[in-house]
């Protein structure tokens, strides 16, 4: 499970930056996890929860998830689809299998909230 280590990074960025800030707790985090980034949500979520309850700045931590939309483009009519979860299985128009994502990719740290 590569999530584990995902936010085993992420918390590692997380305390630089309260270092920064000379903060001692970390109120939120919100977390923009593409589609087709390849994170699993509910494994992210998992990790989050394990990880944070060992360390006393993430203890009550809320972990918010934005999951952005993709768009797909048909290779073969052009068609465009917009969706925020399941890609597409093929073109609403013409039936094509082959779509091209585009954006919904990126495991992005968005908002941090500290005190
Ligand atoms: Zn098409």
């Amino acid at each position: 499970m590569h999530e584990m280590s995902l936010v085993q990074g992420l918390f590692e960025q997380l305390k630089g930056l309260a270092a920064e800030n000379n903060s001692t707790k970390v109120l939120s985090v919100t977390m923009e996890i593409g589609p087709i980034c390849g994170v699993v949500v509910d494994s992210f979520q998992f990790g989050f929860e394990i990880l944070s309850s060992q360390e006393e700045m993430f203890k009550n931590t809320e972990l918010i998830i934005e999951i952005p939309e993709v768009t797909y483009t048909c290779t073969s009519c052009g068609h465009q689809e917009v969706s925020a979860g399941e890609r597409p299985d093929a073109c609403a128009k013409c039936d094509e299998f082959f779509l091209t994502p585009s954006g919904g990719d990126d495991l992005i740290l968005k908002r941090v909230e500290m005190e």
